[in-house]
């Protein structure tokens, strides 16, 4: 069984020099690691569909650096194309034409686009998509679907979070996921006013079941959209090249008129792309909005390497067989041991929950950790990821661990069981 003493010093010193020790999605609270000590805190190398820690342990890794990781980490391709770019030029005064190149790329692969901009996080992307909605449209409102995840800009934020102005939100509407009426409603209510809905393709939110779009939402809200004159934003941020290299909105059967893209545009080389309709390219171009790194070469070269490869492999296909596989053996591990354990979302970045006898947070937190300990990184209420590096091999060794688990919990939950 892993023990992660030398993470857990690294994570002590880190403590006394950067606040949190680790912030942010990597760090032990937001990254949703809970129990703290029953997880590494660093790796030291990464290779395929596998990292190891501080400690030695080897993990395969179903969290993918939080999405970037979609060839698998280091992909030879995608490493050659990057150092083949570093040698001639990165940051220079000018941009490289391999950013035309990218771009071109992308708007013939992305159903919906006809342009892209580029910056390095997917925060930079949803935020300048809702500056160029209010740019387009001289309106200020915004509709988010409750359980929403956009960055941590202030606008995206809520009033009670520390930091955070009334005026910050003071424009943001809230509907729930999947209700059409709510959604109908708000909208008259605030007719003229609002500028964009943003949201992502599903409900991949942390802490509850993942929801897909119901039969026939994405259609009508599109046509609500267009009725209201409101400027349809799509986060696929986190979904993107997952479920469809066209863009998750084509996944869907309908088109954003902005789709925000960035863990799996470059295999975990540093770029973001806001893509958009023709109709919104001088609205986007008025605005005042760049970055000391958003024209770096490398990421560029990169993200075409990707691409390719990922239409190469017909990676979401691929991602929906593994990632099905995956489920199926996991939840039929659960079913043995006397759980039930909940796998929703798309198989490409399955969520679970283990939801009886006792639906437990604290019982899945268990659970997961005594996965960790048997090297499958999994973590608690938040979405997976995979990748195309996965093998067959890969997914059969996480279901034999995810069984011992469960025989672990049951020794140490006897009473729920
Ligand atoms: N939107 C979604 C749906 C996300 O998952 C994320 C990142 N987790 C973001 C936006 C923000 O991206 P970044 O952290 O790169 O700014």
């Amino acid at each position: 069984m892993y023990t992660f003493d030398k993470s857990l010093a690294a994570f002590r010193r880190a403590q006394q020099v950067i606040p949190g020790g680790i912030p942010g999605h990597l760090g032990p609270t937001e990254g949703l690691h809970l129990p703290n000590d029953g997880f590494p805190k660093f790796a030291t190398r990464a290779q395929g569909a596998r990292f190891w820690d501080l400690d030695g342990n080897e993990f395969i890794d179903w969290m993918c650096g939080y999405g970037p990781n979609i060839l698998g980490y280091n992909d030879p391709d995608v490493a050659a194309a990057a150092q083949a770019q570093a040698k001639k030029e990165d940051v220079v005064s000018l941009p490289s034409t391999v950013m035309i190149d990218f771009a071109e790329m992308l708007v013939d692969q992305v159903a919906s686009a006809d342009w892209a901009m580029f910056a390095k996080n997917g925060g930079d992307t949803t935020t300048l998509a809702i500056m160029t909605a209010r740019a387009a449209t001289l309106r200020k409102k915004v509709v988010f679907v409750k359980g929403f995840y956009h960055g941590v800009a202030p606008w995206t934020q809520k009033l009670d979070y520390p930091g955070v102005l009334e005026e910050d939100v003071a424009n943001n509407l809230y509907v729930p996921w999947n209700d059409l009426d709510a959604l109908r409603t708000l909208l008259s209510e605030n007719r003229g006013e609002v500028a964009a809905l943003i949201s992502t393709p599903y409900m991949h939110g942390n802490f509850v079941d993942n929801q897909l779009p119901a039969e026939g939402y994405w259609q009508a809200v599109r046509k609500l959209c267009d009725e209201h004159g409101v400027v349809l934003i799509i986060d696929d941020v986190r979904a993107g090249f997952r479920l469809d290299l066209a863009g998750s909105d084509h996944y869907f059967g309908f088109e954003a008129d902005l789709i925000c893209f960035c863990k799996a545009l470059a295999n975990g080389y540093n770029v973001s792309a806001l893509l958009g309709r023709e109709a919104l390219k001088e609205a986007v171009s008025s605005i005042t909005y760049t970055g000391s790194y958003w024209m770096s070469a490398v990421p560029f070269a990169a993200g075409i390497a990707t691409q390719r490869k990922l239409r190469e492999l017909d990676a979401p296909a691929l991602f929906e067989r593994l990632g099905t596989r995956l489920t199926d053996g996991l939840t039929e591990a659960a079913s043995e041991a006397g759980f039930t354990l909940v796998a929703s979302g798309a198989p490409a970045l399955f969520y679970l929950r283990v939801a009886d006898p006792a639906d437990s947070l604290m019982l899945h937190q268990d659970w997961i950790a005594e996965c960790v300990r048997r090297g499958a990184y999994l973590t608690s209420h938040h979405n997976h990821f995979l990748n195309a590096a996965v093998t067959e091999a890969d997914v059969d060794r996480t279901v034999e661990i995810a069984a011992d688990a469960f025989a672990a919990l049951r020794t140490r939950h006897p009473a729920v069981v």
